[in-house]
């Protein structure tokens, strides 16, 4: 099987309207919608770090375009097209088949249509590159954060660290847990529901506290948040109950839910949307003018993922 019917067989699928020319061309063409802007973004999985030798293909998969799809949904975007660059030391088709379906199926869930890529020999990595569209204007971006802001977090924080955890240490851990971590959930219906309302939003990737600075600092505005109502799984709670390890919720990364600040007037529209999309809002503190973080309730330093 050569590189073009690799391609053909696993990634080539049909698409919807919006996609005028896509897999088998030099490029894909894509039919643009007026008064809308086009929003991108790109993320690689590579395995050893981002995934373990043993993460299945299906979970694989998942996560590349996840991820990706968190980023769309972190601006307020709606998700249109992706590409995919795809590295693999050998040609395994139980491996390619397990993780072609597993991507078909997110990308149905979120009508994002696959328009072209890459395939390469080499170390197992996955990039993909999403696109996405938004109402001119309405991106919700990092530095809108104002004094007196509220800042929420989609539902709970620490599952992802917490799992990944206790996998390395060959501690028991509950199955949601570990697919908080293997399989996140890309908050698109949230991030449209707060086009008009968030004035800030990132999605937490590398941790609450290191993607809220990212706010702070482009905002530049300060917080200050409570330990105490940091939304927690009941696992997570315990555990932390246990050890005394609040950086697992603070800094602990891949959770992937929204952190986003709203002005005080809108709180009565989060609550509709908490109804509505059906996803726990969690009010964890307010922005201040004076800058930097100030996390009430714990005095230690945590650190944070960098990858340099
Ligand atoms: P080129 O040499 O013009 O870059 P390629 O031979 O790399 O084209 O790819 C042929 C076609 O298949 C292109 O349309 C490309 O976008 C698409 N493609 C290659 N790899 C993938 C993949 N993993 N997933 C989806 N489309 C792919
Ligand atoms: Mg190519």
């Amino acid at each position: 099987m050569n590189e073009f019917s690799i391609i053909d067989k696993y990634f080539n699928w049909d698409n919807d309207s919006t996609v005028s020319v896509g897999v088998g061309d030099d490029c894909a063409v894509i039919n643009l919608n007026s008064d809308y802007q086009i929003v991108t973004s790109v993320d690689t999985l590579i395995q050893g770090v981002h995934f373990s030798s043993s993460t299945r293909a299906s979970d694989v998969a998942y996560k590349a375009l996840a991820v990706n799809l968190s980023d769309l949904a972190a601006m307020g975007a709606i998700p249109r097209f992706f590409t995919l660059s795809l590295s693999f030391p050998e040609l395994d088709e139980v491996w390619l088949s397990e993780f072609s379906n597993s991507l078909k199926d997110l990308s149905e869930k979120y009508s994002i249509n696959l328009v072209g890529g890459d395939t390469t020999r080499g170390p197992l990595s996955i990039t993909i590159n999403v696109t996405g569209e938004i109402e001119r204007g309405c991106s919700i971006m990092r530095s809108g954060a104002k004094v007196g802001d509220l800042v929420y977090i989609s539902n709970t924080v620490g599952d992802a660290a917490y799992a990944w955890k206790q996998i390395q240490g060959n501690g028991s851990v509950s199955s949601s847990a570990i697919s908080r971590l293997n399989r996140p959930t890309p908050r698109i219906e949230l991030g449209r529901s707060l086009v008009g309302i968030a004035r800030s939003c990132i999605d937490i990737s590398d941790g609450l506290e290191q993607d809220l600075c990212h706010i702070l600092d482009s905002s530049s505005v300060g917080a200050t948040i409570d330990i105490d109502r940091l939304p927690l799984s009941d696992e997570v709670r315990s555990y932390i109950k246990d050890s005394g390890d609040w950086c697992i919720a603070l800094s602990g990364g891949d959770d992937y839910e929204l952190c986003f600040s709203v002005d005080k007037k809108h709180i009565h529209k989060i609550k509709d949307i908490e109804e509505r999309a059906q996803i726990k809002l969690t009010e964890v503190g307010i922005i201040t003018a004076s800058r930097g973080l100030i996390v009430n309730g714990f005095n230690a330093e945590c650190q944070s993922y960098q990858h340099f």
